[in-house]
C-alpha cells in the first residue's frame, strides 16, 4: 500500500449537546424514530485503541505513533457505561455489543461484562451481551469473559494466508493466534461464533474461497462484509468493494448455496446455506444493498457520545450529562428526544445516488465509534 498523508480534523470534538426537554418522561420501552424504527440494539465502544492497524480501518498513515488517542479520563468509566446502558435497556434495548478499537485491550473488561450481565429488560430477561474482537487476546481471555457473563463473540478475520493477513492487520500479527483464540472461545462456550471477513478488492478477495472452504462444516458462521466508506481515513473507493452478489457467485460456483430466511427482522446479514448440509454463511451488503429501513442500532462512543448512525458526522454528548450530575430521568428524556428525531439513512442515500453523493463529508472513524 502506498503511504498517504491525510490531514485529519478531529471529529471527536464535533458534538451536539443533547437537549433535555422541560417535561421529563419515564421510558416506555417503545421509542420510535422518524422512520418508525425502534431502539433495540446498543453498540458500546470501550476503547479507541487497537493493537492492529487494519488498512481499511486504522491505516498507519493516519493512526501512527503520533496519533492522539483519548486520555483515560475522557473514557466513560464502567459505572458510567453501566448506568447509561441501564437507561437504554429501559428504552427497549435488548442487545448490547461491546466493540472498539479492540475491546479486549480495555483493562478489566471482565468487570464491565459482569456489571452489564446483571442488567434485565423491563420483562425481566437478561440481555443478549456480545463482543466483537480481532481475536488477538481471545485465547488468553475467553474463559474469563464467559465466566463474567458474556454470551457470544464475533471474531474478525480477513484471511487465512499468512502474508495476506499480516498485510491486512499491518502489525505482522500471525493468523494462527487468531485461529487459536476462536477455538478457545468455542470451547469456553462463547458461541455460536461468527467470523467477520471484510473483503477489499485487490487486497484479500483471493481469500474468499479458502476462507469459505476452511469454515464450511465447522461450528463457525463466516460472514463476508462489503468494505465500507466509514470514516475518512481509509481512502475508500467504490471499485475496491467486492459486492456480496459477486462473493456469493464465486463461492456457489464451487460449493452450491441456497438462500435461507433471516433469524429476525433487521438482521444485517443475508443468510445462505450450503446445499450439501455444510452449514451457512452470511453476506453483509452495507454498500450494495442498504438496510437502513430496519436499522435499530444506537452507538455509544468511548467518551460517551451517542451516535444514531455509523456514518454520523456528530454525536450527542451523554457523558456531559452524566458528569453534570443529571438524573436518570433527565438523561433518559434526552435520549428519547434524540431517538425520536433520528432520520439517518446514509447507506440508502449512498445507494440511491452513488455518483453525486458527498463522500467528502467528514464522518466519524469506525475505530472510535465501534463497528
Ligand atoms: N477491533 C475489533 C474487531 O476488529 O473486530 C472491533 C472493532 S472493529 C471497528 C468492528 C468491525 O468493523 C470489524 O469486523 C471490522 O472488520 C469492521 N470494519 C472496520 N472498518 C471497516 C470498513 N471500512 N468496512 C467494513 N467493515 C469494517
Ligand atoms: Fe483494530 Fe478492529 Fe479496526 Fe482492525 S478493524 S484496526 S482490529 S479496530
Ligand atoms: Fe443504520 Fe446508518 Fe448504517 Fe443506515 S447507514 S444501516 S441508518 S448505521
Amino acid at each position: 500500500m502506498t503511504d498517504r498523508f491525510i490531514p485529519l480534523v478531529d471529529r471527536r470534538l464535533a458534538t451536539t449537546g443533547p437537549t433535555i426537554p422541560s417535561s421529563l418522561e419515564a421510558p416506555t420501552g417503545l421509542l420510535s424514530d422518524t422512520l418508525a424504527r425502534p431502539l433495540q440494539d446498543l453498540r458500546i465502544s470501550v476503547t479507541d485503541r487497537c493493537n492492529f492497524r487494519c488498512v481499511y480501518c486504522m491505516p498507519k498513515a493516519v493512526f501512527g505513533k503520533d496519533y492522539a488517542f483519548l486520555p483515560h479520563a475522557a473514557l466513560l468509566s464502567f459505572e458510567e457505561i453501566t448506568r447509561l446502558a441501564r437507561i437504554f435497556v429501559a428504552h427497549g434495548v435488548g442487545k448490547i455489543r461491546l466493540t472498539g478499537g479492540e475491546p479486549l485491550l480495555r483493562k478489566d473488561i471482565e468487570r464491565l461484562i459482569d456489571m452489564l450481565s446483571a442488567l434485565r429488560t423491563p420483562e425481566g430477561q437478561p440481555l443478549d451481551l456480545t463482543l466483537t474482537t480481532n481475536g488477538s487476546l481471545l485465547a488468553r481471555k475467553a474463559q474469563a469473559l464467559k465466566d463474567a457473563g458474556l454470551k457470544r463473540v464475533t471474531v474478525s478475520l480477513d484471511a487465512l494466508d499468512e502474508t495476506v493477513f499480516r498485510r491486512m492487520n499491518d502489525v505482522d500479527f500471525p493468523v494462527v493466534d487468531v485461529l487459536d483464540g476462536i477455538e478457545t472461545a468455542h470451547k469456553a462456550g462463547l458461541g455460536p461464533i461468527k467470523i467477520n471477513m471484510v473483503v477489499k478488492r485487490g487486497m484479500n478477495d483471493q481469500e474468499i474461497l479458502p476462507m469459505a472452504r476452511h469454515f464450511k462444516g465447522s461450528p463457525f458462521i463466516l460472514r463476508f462484509i462489503e468494505y465500507m466508506d466509514v470514516g475518512t481515513s481509509n481512502g475508500w473507493k467504490m471499485d475496491e468493494v467486492v459486492p456480496s452478489a459477486e462473493v456469493m457467485r464465486r463461492i456457489a460456483a464451487e460449493m452450491p448455496l441456497e438462500a435461507i430466511d433471516p433469524n429476525y427482522t433487521g438482521e444485517t446479514a443475508e443468510r445462505w446455506r450450503y446445499r450439501d448440509g455444510g452449514g451457512e454463511i452470511g453476506l453483509i451488503s452495507s454498500v450494495t444493498q442498504a438496510f437502513c429501513s430496519d436499522c435499530t442500532r444506537a452507538r455509544l462512543s468511548t467518551e460517551g457520545k451517542l451516535y444514531t448512525c455509523l456514518f454520523a458526522t456528530g454525536g450527542h454528548d451523554l457523558r456531559a450529562l452524566v458528569r453534570a450530575g443529571r438524573s436518570d430521568e433527565e438523561i433518559s428524556t434526552a435520549i428519547a428526544h434524540v431517538w425520536r428525531a433520528r432520520a439517518d439513512r446514509y447507506s440508502e442515500l449512498r445507494t440511491a445516488n452513488t455518483t453525486g453523493f458527498d463522500q467528502a463529508t467528514r464522518k466519524v472513524e469506525m475505530s472510535y465509534i465501534g463497528g
